[in-house]
């Protein structure tokens, strides 16, 4: 079984770095091997060119029980053991740094809006984890509430993690959190960003057992942005009625005033001065007394 789950992460490492969602050295894979044994990539080696024989084993608290002479666990290896601790229902941990994903999490965006029907049913919505210097306890840490109910999390300034009951359940929700982010920038490009009501997000979190979708956790009732999240359940936006508006349209034709997600208003300066001379002509018109 080993020699299997050995071909298994070399395979996901290759795909990682041909998708880009790895440079250099970058990212890290692990699975379960028993109750107190993980089988992980070793430090320094790029994910698309691993052999089977580098894989290491150790045990839960990330102490090298068996490798390769001078093959050491992954220097990232703490944020795996917080994953298998938190998460008693997981076998596998992938993590990368997706670019358009990292985009997000380096802008401090989370990918938490009811924009894809497919993400909601399964992943719900992947929360940014505050910043950690990488590979400290205090990375690890902040990842630990979150992954609690979540099983994909963005990391400021960072990457992504995701979890899964095996290897590719695992790295196929890295795939979606990056398809997601992509489809996600795209929308906000052109301008557009029409989210699933709240409605169809409680229909769609339905379907998760009508479909024996395993998700960690419901979706928060009445998510409010901004609040302080509740570590059992995943904060969806979505618009309390279909067609409502969440977050208002803008558009980059000239002369048109933008609205922020913020509720900020952008005005050109010759809107801005347009703006100030019909305020002074009103006032003009008044008269002093008005
Ligand atoms: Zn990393």
């Amino acid at each position: 079984m080993t020699d299997a789950l050995r071909a298994d992460i070399v395979e996901i490492g290759r795909r990682l770095w041909m998708r880009g969602f790895v440079a250099s050295n970058d990212g890290n894979i692990s699975v379960r091997l028993g109750p107190d044994r993980l089988l992980m990539t070793p430090a320094s080696v790029s994910k698309g060119f691993m052999t089977p024989d580098m894989m290491v084993v150790t045990d839960l608290e990330g102490r090298l029980i068996e490798g390769a002479p001078g093959r050491k666990p992954s220097s990232e290896a703490l944020m795996h053991l917080v994953a298998y601790r938190e998460r008693p229902d997981i076998n596998a941990v992938v993590h990368a740094h997706p670019p358009l994903s990292t985009g997000f999490a380096v802008a401090g965006i989370p990918l938490d809006r009811a924009v894809l029907a497919e993400v909601v049913t399964t992943l719900g919505s992947i929360p940014i984890a505050e910043y950690g210097t990488p590979s400290t306890r205090e990375m690890a840490d902040t990842v630990a509430p979150l992954i609690k109910a979540h099983d994909g999390v963005l990391l400021a300034n960072h990457g992504a993690l995701t979890i899964g009951r095996d290897l590719y359940s695992a790295y196929y929700k890295m795939e979606t959190i990056e398809h997601f982010a992509q489809i996600s920038l795209v929308a906000r490009q052109l301008g557009r960003e029409h989210l699933l009501s709240r409605e169809e997000v409680a229909r769609l979190q339905g379907l998760r057992g009508t479909y024996g979708i395993a998700a960690p956790a419901p979706i928060c009732q009445d998510p409010e942005p901004g609040s302080a999240a509740d570590p059992s359940c995943q904060v969806v936006i979505s618009p309390e009625a279909p067609g409502e508006r969440l977050v208002p349209d803008s558009n980059f034709a000239p002369g048109a005033v933008s609205v922020g997600a913020d509720g900020e208003i952008r005005l050109t300066y010759a809107q801005l001065t347009e703006l100030i001379d019909e305020a002074v002509r009103q006032l003009a018109q008044k008269g002093p007394e008005g």
